[in-house]
């Protein structure tokens, strides 16, 4: 279904951005790649789909590399057809504790970069008259949890830069939606756990079910797999009028 489209993934060398990356490519977008950390495995997991992988090491709260990693990506592939917005970070701390540089580099990541990302792909899309913008929230867009006053300002703002460009785009092929999950296991969550685990000195099994049970009814955790497939959605032709949703894949967190 992609087979000559481009998708750039903003951290995609882990997690939810990994799994979407990886979604993509099995519909044979051609991918960019972001992030830190392991870049030579998610290089290769995404290679083994079949489809061409361009790797740029932008760091997402510096706006001139992202601006590089954008020309980059136009020069390799002539144009982005889909951008993931989906790096994040995450703090965990009472407000008055909370880390100003922290502050200041949760909304750089989880928000400041996918304005620039997003003013940075649109001509090129609305040109083409197609195009699609996904952004990464979380059920934090929706509601809030004490102790996350950075992520949760952050993600109730993409929720809102979602709109406003599904609005400016809407008599366009271009369309913007946001994805909003609930807990998923990766390293941004694992931690969490090991925080939990510690604190209260118990196992990591309980620290998990303890973490689930304080928000999540389903008891489960939701996957980059499943995350995958619901992008894959929203660049289908049956998702060509859907515009400014936050879609939660939260085991029921936000309907409480
Ligand atoms: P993760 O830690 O597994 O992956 C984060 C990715 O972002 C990695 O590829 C990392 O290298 C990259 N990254 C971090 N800082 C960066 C920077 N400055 N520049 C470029 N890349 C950077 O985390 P994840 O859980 O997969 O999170 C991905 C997104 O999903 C985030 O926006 C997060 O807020 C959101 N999210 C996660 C959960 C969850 O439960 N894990 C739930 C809701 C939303």
């Amino acid at each position: 279904m992609l087979k000559h489209k481009t998708a750039l993934v903003t951290g995609s060398t882990s997690g939810i951005g990994l799994g979407i990356a990886k979604a993509l490519a099995r519909q044979g977008a051609n991918i960019v790649l972001n992030g830190f950390g392991d870049v030579d495995g998610a290089r290769a997991e995404i290679a083994a789909l079949g489809v061409d992988v361009l790797y740029h090491g932008a760091d997402m709260s510096r706006p001139a590399e992202i601006e590089d990693m954008m020309r980059a990506a136009a020069d390799r592939f002539g144009r982005v057809d889909i951008l993931v917005n989906n790096a994040g970070i995450q703090h965990v701390a009472a407000i008055e504790d909370f880390p100003p540089e922290r502050w200041d580099a949760i909304i750089a990541i989880n928000l400041s970069s996918a304005f620039h990302t997003t003013r940075l792909a649109l001509p090129a899309m609305k040109a083409a008259n197609w195009g699609r913008i996904i952004n990464v929230a979380s059920v934090h867009g929706l509601v809030a949890s004490a102790q996350k006053s950075a992520y949760v300002a952050a993600k109730h703002g993409i929720v809102g830069l979602t709109k406003v460009v599904a609005l400016e785009t809407a008599t366009t092929g271009v369309t913007c939606n946001a994805i909003c999950p609930g807990w998923v296991l990766t390293p941004l969550v694992q931690k969490q756990v090991d925080a939990k685990a510690a604190a209260l000195g118990i196992s990591n099994e309980e620290a998990t079910r303890l973490l689930l049970g304080e928000k999540e009814p389903s008891m489960q955790f939701t996957t980059p797999e499943e995350l995958g497939e619901l992008a894959v959605f929203f660049c289908s032709p049956a998702a060509n009028n859907v515009r400014g949703v936050a879609w939660n894949m939260d085991g029921g967190w936000a309907a409480q």
